[in-house]
């Protein structure tokens, strides 16, 4: 016999902006009686120039702090809120519930418990609308004190989220070992979806949002895409270059070791199929997708030797730790060693930090390029299949593109290649239209 199957479902703040989007979640939600756990954010943007409540409950922690008056943001979302608790019906009071923020506003110097109670009220809304158990996670998400995520939150969810019916977990946050609201990072319901996911063992992790997924290359520099329809944990790792905008970066952690396949669906479009992330991908095809960014530079180190000099690199590495910098890709030679940095990392410290390295290596030459922008063409396929690196480089030739640097991670899972901030977009269109064509 068939086990039932289990849903965990995230809804992102677009898909709950309002209550017509709210009763759309409810559609979607009731189509499947596997959909029992449900995981909201707060409500999102109606329309490109509105606001989103979260933002608003940082503002208004802020003003509070700094004793401004906070009425402006508190009022818009008192009325987004009782606007929203009139068209759905919704019977409990949720106005005591925003005097009770108002008059806690101001009193903590951590925004967490303001920039919570979106989600808080958004999931006593759906909780309420759904018929639904609704399961706080102030009593079940637990961090330890150095704000990592406890282990013991698995067993604690799991035994609140067991027992017929559907639940409802607000996305987000949940709480320190002195009981206090601590919130992930910004973007954070993705990864309370993907803890509910894994406390339930669930068959399936879906987060509906307002896209139909992945796309294979950035949207807004190779017009209209193909979408990624399959894509392992490990190579959207790789593809972090995309930034966390379709899925928050921490949220495959939970489920990659479970191996949960997370279904990044839209909840405008259901039928659009949508990006399924999974343990192995069953197409073939040598790249999934492309991603890349600009604003990087690179030092760099070269020393006559330097392959015999033991420790060369520790003592390079030990400059960016001391500097307090992270470093993304390390490509040498016999006698030369680049370092790229990220420019938000490196700041306006990119002369200091030469200067401290060129104290403490004494290389022969040593020089700092800024302007570089990073392409990263993935896929588990590459791996053991002869000649896409030739691909990439004839169709980055053909565009005259001029490659600085190249790096194949281990993983033969990733080239990297760095260019000229100028070529970036012509890059990028050229590595797409050369393996978009392997997809169907
Ligand atoms: N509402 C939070 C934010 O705007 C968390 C989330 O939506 O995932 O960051």
């Amino acid at each position: 016999m068939n086990a039932a199957r289990r849903i965990a479902c995230k809804f992102g703040g677009t898909s709950l902006a309002d209550a017509a989007c709210v009763r759309r979640v409810v559609e979607i939600i009731q189509s499947d009686p596997a959909r029992r756990w449900v995981v909201p954010s707060a409500p999102g943007k109606r329309d490109p120039k509105d606001r989103k409540i979260t933002d608003l409950l940082y503002t208004w922690h802020t003003m509070a702090l700094q004793g401004l008056d906070p009425s402006e943001p508190m009022n818009i979302i008192r009325d987004r809120f009782l606007e929203l608790a009139r068209e759905l019906g919704v019977r409990f009071d949720v106005a005591s519930i925003l005097d009770e923020i108002a008059a806690r506003a101001g009193q903590d110097q951590a925004p967490d418990y303001m920039a919570s109670r979106g989600e808080y009220i958004n999931g006593r809304l759906l909780a309420e609308v759904l018929g639904a158990t609704f399961v706080d996670p102030a009593e079940c998400i637990r961090f330890d004190k150095s704000g990592r995520l406890d282990p013991v939150t698995y067993s604690l969810l799991a035994e609140r989220l067991q027992g017929d019916g559907r639940f409802v977990v607000p996305g987000f946050y949940g709480a320190m070992p002195d009981g206090s609201i601590r919130t992930f990072s910004r973007g954070g319901s993705d990864i309370s979806g993907a803890i509910v996911a894994r406390a339930i063992q669930a068959d399936l992790y879906e987060n509906w949002t307002d896209v139909n997924g992945f796309c294979m290359a950035d949207p807004r520099i190779v017009p209209n895409p193909k979408r990624i329809v399959e894509v392992t944990y490990a190579e959207l790792r790789e593809l972090s270059y995309m930034g966390a905008t379709v899925l928050h970066d921490e949220a495959i952690f939970p489920v990659r070791e479970p191996g949960i396949p997370i279904h990044i669906r839209n909840t405008w479009d259901p039928d659009g199929g949508g990006t399924l992330i999974v343990t192995e991908r069953k197409a073939a095809t040598p790249v999934c997708g492309i991603a890349g960014r600009t604003g990087f530079t690179m030092i760099n180190l070269a020393k006559t030797l330097m392959n015999k000099e033991k420790g060369f690199g520790l003592r390079v590495l030990q400059v960016l730790d001391e500097f307090g910098i992270s470093w993304e890709h390390i490509p040498t030679g016999i006698d030369t060693m680049s370092i790229i940095l990220r420019n938000e990392e490196l700041k306006d410290q990119g002369e200091a930090v030469l200067e401290a390295i060129r104290a403490r290596v004494n290389p022969d030459e040593s020089s700092i390029t800024s302007g570089l922008a990073m392409l990263a063409t993935v896929g588990q396929g590459m791996n053991h299949h002869i000649g896409v690196a030739a691909r990439l480089t004839g169709a980055l030739a053909r565009a005259g593109v001029n490659i600085r640097v190249i790096d194949q991670g281990s993983s033969e899972m990733n080239i990297i290649v760095g260019v000229e901030e100028d070529d970036f977009a012509a890059a990028m269109r050229a590595i797409y239209n050369e393996f978009s064509k392997d997809e169907p």
